[in-house]
C-alpha cells in the first residue's frame, strides 16, 4: 500500500508537521487570491493603499499611533537602530538566546551588541543582568519577546528611564501579545514585527513593520525605508530600499481578520498541553512555558524544557512518531562563529546556554486540532513511559 494510502486508511497515523501553513491557506484560498488579482490588475506593487491600509490597521491592533511597514523583521530591527542614531562606538544590550538577527542588525549598523543572561522560566531578558549592563556606550535595549510572551518590560524601562535609554522591542514573534494589558508594539520606543511565513502573522514571503508613538521617528522611519529621499529625490540621508510589497500587504490585511481567532485556538492548545502532561504526571520530566501573571501570551512557539541529555532521546521518539518538532535555538547567539571578535566564552550565559540544550518546540498552530495534539501528547507520553511503565528516556525521577 502506498504511504498516501495508508494515511488515508488511518489518519490516526498521518505525520504531525510543526506547522501546516496549506491547511491554512485553504480556510482563506478564495478571499486571498482576490486580494492577489486585485492588486495584479492594478499592476501596483511598491507601498500604495495596501500597505497604507495594513498600516493603519496593524497601527490599531498594537495601539499604536503610527505603524510603518519594511521588507522583513530584521530591516524592522535596522532601520529601529538607524532612526535612533545608533551606530559605531555604541552599545545596545540584548539576549543571547534569541533568533540570528535581533544581534546582526546591531551589528549591521556598525553597534556592538551587549549580551546578558535570560531568566530561566520565561526565556527571555534578565532585568537585572541588563541593569548591570549599562555603560556609558549604551544607548538602546533590545529585548526579545521570545516565543510570544513579552519580556518583562517594567523592570526593563525603569532601567532604561534611569540612563535615557530607547528601548526597541523586538517583537517578531509576539504580535497580538499584551504585557500589563499593553500590547507589543507599544512597550518600547519603537517596536519591530516579522511577518516570516511561520509567524503568526504570516505573509507570502517576507515582510515586516515598525510602531511607535513618536511623530519624529515615523517619518524618520518613512524616509528611512526609501533610500532616505524625502520626496522628489532628495535625500536628506543614506537610507535602505526597504519596502513592504502591496501584495504582501493585501495578503496581510485578509489574514489579519483571523489572527485573534488563531491566537485564542494556540493558547487553547497550550493549555491542551499543560493539562495533558499534568495528568500523566510528566511534570518532573517536561517543564511546560511559564507565562507571567502579567502577560497575555500569543504561543508562536510552544517550548518545553526537558533535562539535559534527555532532549535527543525525546526527538528521537518524536521522529519515529513523525511528530514535527524543532530546537530554538540550538547555538546562543555568543557563542556564534561571526560574533567570535566580541570575546564571550563558553559558560558565561549559563541560562542561555542551558536553555539552548533542553528546550525543544512541538506543534502549537491554530489549526492543529485535538485529534493531532493527542498524537503529539501519546508520543511524548511514550518517550517518557508515562503510559506503559518503559520509558525510551532514562528517567531522572528514577535514578
Ligand atoms: C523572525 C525573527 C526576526 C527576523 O524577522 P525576518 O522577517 O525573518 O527578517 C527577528 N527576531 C526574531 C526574534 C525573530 O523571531
Amino acid at each position: 500500500m502506498s504511504q498516501a494510502i495508508l494515511q488515508m486508511t488511518f489518519p490516526e497515523n498521518a505525520p504531525v508537521p510543526l506547522i501546516d501553513l496549506v491547511e491554512q491557506f485553504e480556510t482563506q484560498r478564495d478571499e486571498i487570491m482576490e486580494v492577489v488579482e486585485r492588486v495584479f490588475s492594478k499592476q501596483g506593487f511598491i507601498l500604495g493603499e495596501e500597505v497604507a491600509g495594513l498600516e493603519n490597521e496593524i497601527a490599531s491592533y498594537c495601539d499604536s499611533r503610527f505603524a510603518i511597514g519594511c521588507a522583513s523583521g530584521t530591516d524592522a530591527l535596522v532601520l529601529a537602530l538607524m532612526a535612533l542614531d545608533i551606530g559605531p562606538g555604541d552599545e545596545v544590550i540584548t539576549t543571547p538566546f534569541t533568533f540570528f538577527a535581533t544581534a546582526s542588525s546591531i551589528v549591521r549598523v556598525g553597534a556592538t551588541p551587549v549580551f546578558v543572561d535570560i531568566d530561566p522560566q520565561t526565556y527571555n531578558l534578565d532585568p537585572a543582568a541588563v541593569a548591570a549592563a549599562v555603560t556609558s556606550r549604551t544607548k538602546a535595549i533590545m529585548p526579545v519577546h521570545l516565543y510570544g510572551q513579552c519580556a518583562d518590560m517594567q523592570p526593563i524601562w525603569r532601567v532604561a528611564v534611569r540612563h535615557g535609554l530607547a528601548v526597541i522591542e523586538d517583537a517578531a514573534q509576539a504580535i497580538g501579545a499584551r504585557y500589563d494589558n499593553r500590547s507589543a508594539g507599544v512597550l518600547g520606543t519603537i517596536a519591530c514585527f516579522s511577518f516570516f511565513p511561520t509567524k503568526n502573522l504570516g505573509g507570502a514571503g517576507d515582510g515586516g513593520m515598525l510602531a511607535t508613538d513618536d511623530p519624529d521617528l515615523n517619518a524618520r522611519l518613512r524616509r528611512l525605508r526609501v533610500h532616505g529621499d524625502v520626496g522628489r529625490y532628495d535625500h536628506v540621508e543614506v537610507g535602505l530600499n526597504s519596502r513592504l510589497d502591496a501584495l504582501q500587504a493585501a495578503v496581510l490585511r485578509v489574514k489579519l481578520r483571523k489572527l485573534a481567532e488563531w491566537t485564542e485556538a494556540r493558547r487553547a492548545n497550550a493549555a491542551r498541553y499543560e493539562q495533558a502532561f499534568a495528568s500523566m504526571g510528566l511534570q518532573g520530566e517536561i517543564t511546560t512555558p511559564y507565562t507571567q501573571p502579567q502577560n497575555y501570551h500569543v504561543y508562536n512557539q510552544y517550548c518545553v524544557r526537558v533535562h539535559d541529555g534527555q532532549r535527543s532521546a525525546l526527538m528521537d521518539q518524536l521522529k519515529t512518531s513523525q511528530i514535527g518538532h524543532a530546537v530554538y535555538y540550538p547555538a546562543p547567539l555568543h557563542l556564534q562563529t561571526c560574533f567570535k571578535s566580541l570575546g564571550y566564552q563558553q559558560g558565561q550565559f549559563p541560562e542561555a546556554e542551558r536553555a539552548s540544550r533542553e528546550i525543544i518546540a512541538l506543534p502549537i498552530y491554530a489549526e492543529l486540532g485535538e485529534a493531532r495534539q493527542q498524537r503529539v501528547i501519546r508520543a511524548v507520553g511514550k518517550a517518557f513511559g508515562a503510559e506503559t511503565g518503559r520509558s525510551t528516556i532514562p528517567l531522572r525521577r528514577a535514578a
